[in-house]
């Protein structure tokens, strides 16, 4: 099998090269391109290849068609809304995803931002810089607060136990409510969980029950000392809406990592200039930890197609 990689992992050449190596041994070829986002660059580099690897860059239509031998693309991402399913379907090509790689990372940046935004750290920090002091600017404690999860998949309920840790009351709420969930949160109905929370966290995946559930409406039934913290997929927030939302006072505040495009974002996005908004460039999948374990799971995932197991198989 030819497998091209098209994007870089985020590991070192000697991860990567340890992760290849035992395809190389079983006689497949394995070549590792740098990032290019043309899909006439994508098709030349891949038009025969039979396995495609990407990370967060987005395959389409154009390219998975134009890959004639194309059998099996393997995605170094949980979400995979950014590959042309419909096209890999249609070709009958498999597709698979690293699925909990970055549970931690990402469950823990949602804590960073929570608590940033509670102690007020990116203007305390300015503050201090400016040798100015905190006056106006004492926070909140997480302890104690209600912490409303949207999504409780793997990072939704390992967030859940990690607010558990810090003192918090944590609901949430799910199109399916999960065993797994019992003892660390509470279920609610989504109006229940907006109108009760002082955080209110996504953890959803992007889809048609999920595009805009955060909207102007919904977001009138939060709090207005309430904060909401997006790491989860751009469009789940109408990011206009919660602009208003949060120039208007109509919540406190918001950490956002996700947008409906990955970054550099427009200079005139309306999340860049909203009151009380922490912003990240899609951040929280990335550390040392979650790359290393990523490159082995999808490397695995690879060596379990071709077993003619189904690890990791989204489509
Ligand atoms: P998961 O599949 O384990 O959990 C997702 C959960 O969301 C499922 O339990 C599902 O039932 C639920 N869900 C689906 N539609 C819903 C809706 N409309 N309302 C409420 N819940 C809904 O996935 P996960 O590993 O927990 O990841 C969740 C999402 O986080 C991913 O789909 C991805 O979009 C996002 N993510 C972001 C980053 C990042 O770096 N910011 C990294 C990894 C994942």
């Amino acid at each position: 099998m030819k497998i091209v990689l098209l994007e870089p992992l985020g590991v070192s050449q000697q991860v990567l090269d340890a992760c290849a190596q035992p395809l190389l041994d079983a006689g497949h070829t394995f070549t590792a391109y740098p990032k290019d986002t043309d899909p006439a660059v994508q098709i030349e580099r891949a038009k025969d290849a039979d396995i495609i690897m990407v990370a967060n860059m987005p395959l389409s239509g154009e390219v998975i068609r134009a890959c004639e031998s194309l059998k099996f693309i393997d995605i170094a991402f949980t979400g995979v809304d950014h590959v042309d399913l419909a096209a890999a379907k249609e070709k009958g090509v498999a597709v698979s995803n690293a699925a909990g790689y970055s549970t931690q990372a990402v469950a823990e940046l949602t804590l960073c931002m929570m608590l940033s935004l509670l102690r007020h750290v990116p203007q305390v920090e300015e503050r201090c810089r400016a040798g100015m002091t905190k006056e106006g600017l004492v926070g909140c404690e997480l302890a104690g607060k209600t912490v409303g999860i949207i999504g409780t998949g793997a990072i939704g309920l390992r967030t859940a136990q990690l607010c558990k840790a810090f003192g918090c009351k944590v609901i949430g709420y799910a199109p399916r409510p999960k065993e797994a969930a019992e003892g660390i949160l509470t279920y609610v109905s989504l109006e229940e969980l907006l109108t009760q929370s002082d955080i209110v966290s996504l953890h959803c995946p992007i889809n048609d029950s999920s595009r805009h559930m955060i909207s102007r409406e919904r977001l009138a039934l939060m709090k207005p000392s309430a904060l909401l913290i997006n790491v989860a997929r751009g469009p789940v927030v109408d990011s206009q809406a919660l602009a208003d939302a949060l120039n208007a006072g109509i919540i406190a505040g918001a950490g956002i990592d996700v947008f409906e495009n990955e970054s550099p974002l427009p200079v005139d996005h309306p999340l860049l200039h909203s009151k009380n908004t922490l912003v990240t460039p899609h951040v929280a999948f990335a550390s040392q930890e979650s790359m290393a374990a990523r490159a082995k799971i999808v490397f695995e995932n690879i060596t379990r197609w071709l077993d003619g197991h189904q690890q990791n198989i989204v489509l």
